[in-house]
Parts: C-alpha cells; structure tokens; sequence
C-alpha cells in the first residue's frame, strides 16, 4: 500500500475544496474525509486519480461511489457521534471509514466474498479495528445487533427494504437509493412517523450498482 504522501494530503485539501463548492457544507464530514487515504482502496493503476470526484471500479464488478456520493450519505444520517450505524454494502470499505472517522459506531455488511476479504485486511491494515464487518446479505440486517440509530444503504434497492425498517430505532432514520436499478434512483430519507407510517424526504436523484439478494455465489 502506497503510503500517505505530502503529495495525497494536498490533492485531498483540493478534493474537500470541491466537495464545498458542491454544497456540502458538514464540517464533521470533510474533516473525516480529510484524514482518510482514499488512494489505499483504489487498484494501483486509478491511485493518481484517488482524489477526483469519480467512481471507480472495484473487485467483483461493483464500485467505490464518488466521494461527493459518500459526502452527501454521510451528511444525511445526521447523527450525534456514538450513534449505531448499520452500512448496507461495504465495498472498498472507504464509506465504512468515514463513518467510523465521523465519530459512530460502524457495523457494515457486504455480500461479495473477494471484497469482504479486501475491505478487512484493508481497515485493519488502517488501524480502523472497531468497524464490525460481516458477509452476508444486507436484506437480512444484523438483527442481533439492532435497533440502530442509522441505515446507510450504498446499493440501489427496488423498493424499501422492510427487514432494515424493523431494524430502525423508534427515532433512527434510514438513507437509501430506491428506484429503477437500471438507470437512476432516488435517494430517499425515511424515519417514522405517526400511527406506524414512515416519513419519506426525497433528497435527489443519484445512480448506484444493484442491491442485490443473497451472498454472490463463489465463482
Ligand atoms: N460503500 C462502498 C460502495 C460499494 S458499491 C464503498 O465505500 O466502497 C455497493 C456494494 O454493495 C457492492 O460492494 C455490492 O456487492 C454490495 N451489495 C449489493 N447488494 C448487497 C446486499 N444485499 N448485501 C450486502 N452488500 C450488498
């Protein structure tokens, strides 16, 4: 793994700058985003470009979302440090970390063997050893770890998905991409409300890889 270079922390102070400059205003979420090596979660040969705000492709298909996506969820939650927070599709890893980095307790969860191998032996390589991780099929949730106080799905999922709202506190706040997989999903804020119902807020249009059901299949 590259190491953190003079050369890294000043195109971040460059990346944070853009990030501003595309609204998002969460001091507690640059500053997370500040300290973390984005470069390390990248394959070497997209290293120089770890500070652009772009998506990258990571194993097994899926993506490491463009970190002014990850900025944007991370504000979302709008929590109190300490708050449990349940990550649905851990990918890189690097969502996890800034949520971590944000002062919550982090339990991320991801359905792909080769990237719960790399994101593990990558946080713990980072010092990031309080980040609960787990294979398996976000769908289900940790439901012996619930209630959380936050659901942060970084799929796209079809509809909401009912087993993660059970796993909501009476005052945690669920935020996720629903809508057409194909194309593009709306990212939606959901906590309860009155008389059992839930209070939707629709917070933009983004596109994200599929939330897909089960663990994948070895190949
Ligand atoms: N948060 C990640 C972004 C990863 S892209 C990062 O910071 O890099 C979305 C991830 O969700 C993929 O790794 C995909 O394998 C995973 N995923 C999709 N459906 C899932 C499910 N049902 N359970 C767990 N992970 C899932």
């Amino acid at each position: 793994m590259t190491p953190d270079l003079p050369r890294h922390q000043g195109q971040r102070q460059q990346l944070l700058a853009l990030l501003r400059s595309k609204g998002i205003k969460n001091e507690r979420v640059l500053e997370a985003m500040g300290r973390i090596p984005r470069h390390a979660f990248l394959e070497s040969s997209f290293e120089e470009f770890a500070y652009q705000d772009i998506a990258f492709p990571i194993a097994a298909g899926q993506t490491i979302s463009q970190p002014y996506t990850v900025a944007f969820q991370s504000d979302a939650l709008g929590l109190a440090e300490g708050a449990k927070i349940l990550e649905i599709g851990t990918g890189s890893g690097y969502q996890a970390a800034v949520l971590e980095e944000m002062g919550y307790r982090v339990y991320t969860i991801e359905r792909q063997k080769a990237l719960f191998d790399f994101s593990k032996r990558l946080l713990d390589e980072l010092g990031y050893r309080r980040i609960q991780q787990k294979f398996g099929d976000g769908y289900k949730g940790l439901p012996s770890f619930a209630p959380f106080d936050g659901i942060l799905i970084t799929a796209a999922a079809p509809e909401l998905p009912q087993d993660l709202l059970a796993q909501l506190a009476s005052d945690g706040v669920l935020v996720v991409p629903v809508g057409d997989v194909e194309s593009e999903q709306r990212m939606l804020r959901v906590r309860r409300g009155p008389d059992a119902g839930w209070i939707h807020e629709d917070l933009g249009s983004f596109r994200f890889v599929p939330m897909l059901k089960d663990v994948a299949t070895q190949r």
